[in-house]
């Protein structure tokens, strides 16, 4: 069995998905990551999430290591330089990821759906809080991961069967968190028979296999916790700690998004801002000083808590 998890103390990860450039948001979300895992005194992870082959742009992945390198953000393994949890490049791994799901059909908990397009198709992103979908009504939930081989040519996702009852967490920043996953979305997808993996199983194998203790990302990734908390436990796996802290809003209040580009880090860096005035004006909207003077990251990992961070999302104010 390849599949083992072996969580080591503080280890901390950066997750980026190479779609388009980073923006200031991830610059902040980022940030508090790789202080937490500093902070912690655990390695920093570098993983590219590249499975959404619909939205990869292929130059931006390149692109996410240089940008979070001018940040002043470092790590001790990533696909750069390599390190003993790799490869750090999700689409490389997809034999874990079928490792993985080969475990859950063998135990029964995921069956065949052969439901619409657009419901497999939300399997492949992190799903982010506005693309929530409807509660999946169970239409398949009939089937037996065995069904499969009989459906023969018809395409086909992989549904991960929730069981009834609430899923609680102690979220590092949020507090005690109780969801029923039931209810929010119901069955979920975890992979489309053929093409691969999706998002949920994706991060929980590598969260698990490269041993991230835990994982500090932006709080519209919350719905997807209590599944993947459920993942855990059908592998066999204890979750880590989970952060999820408050997004960064653009000047229209909504999160922000390519279309702000002029917030983008490659923007910053070719109009020659100095990234340690973003850094010191990052340290100011979480709450660690009054001015916005250059800093570096390491300046801030003694100022860092959590459980502390302004609660309202933040509206981007730079440069
Ligand atoms: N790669 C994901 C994203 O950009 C992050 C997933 C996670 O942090 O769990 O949304
Ligand atoms: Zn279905």
């Amino acid at each position: 069995m390849t599949l083992r998890q072996d969580r080591r103390p503080g280890a901390g990860r950066l997750a980026p998905s190479p779609t388009g450039g980073l923006h200031v948001g991830h610059a902040r979300t980022f940030l508090l990551a790789w202080l937490a895992a500093r902070r912690a005194g655990g390695p920093v992870i570098l993983r590219i999430e590249d499975l959404d082959a619909s939205r990869v742009r292929p130059e931006a992945a390149d692109a996410a290591l240089v940008d979070l390198r001018w940040l002043g953000l470092d790590w001790d393994e990533g696909p750069d330089h390599g390190g003993p949890r790799g490869p750090y490049v999700q689409s490389e791994r997809r034999a874990l990821y079928d490792e993985a799901l080969d475990r859950l059909k063998a135990d029964e908990r995921v069956y065949p759906c052969t439901c619409t397009r657009a419901d497999v198709e939300r399997a492949a992103a992190a799903p982010h809080a506005e693309d929530e979908g409807p509660t999946y009504p169970g239409a398949c939930a009939g089937r037996s991961a065995a069904d499969a081989p009989a459906l023969g040519d018809r395409p086909f996702a992989w549904r991960f069967r929730v069981p009834a009852g609430p899923v609680a967490w102690d979220d590092l920043h949020l507090g005690r968190r109780e969801v029923d996953p039931a209810r929010l979305g119901g069955d979920f997808l975890v992979g489309r028979n053929g093409i691969g993996p999706g998002y949920q199983l994706a991060v929980v194998v590598d969260d698990a296999l490269m041993g991230v203790d835990q994982v500090v990302r932006g709080d519209d990734l919350v719905p997807s916790t209590p599944r993947q908390i459920l993942l855990y436990r059908a592998l066999g796996w204890t979750p880590p700690d989970f952060a999820h802290v408050p997004l960064v809003v653009g000047p229209d209040g909504r999160r922000l998004a390519k279309r702000d580009g002029s917030i983008k880090l490659a923007t910053l860096r070719e109009r020659g801002v100095d990234p340690r005035l973003l850094i010191g004006t990052l340290a100011q909207s979480c709450g660690w000083t009054t001015s916005d003077e250059p800093s570096s990251p390491s300046d801030w990992i003694g100022a860092l808590d959590l459980a502390i961070l302004p609660e309202k999302p933040w509206t981007v104010s730079f440069p």
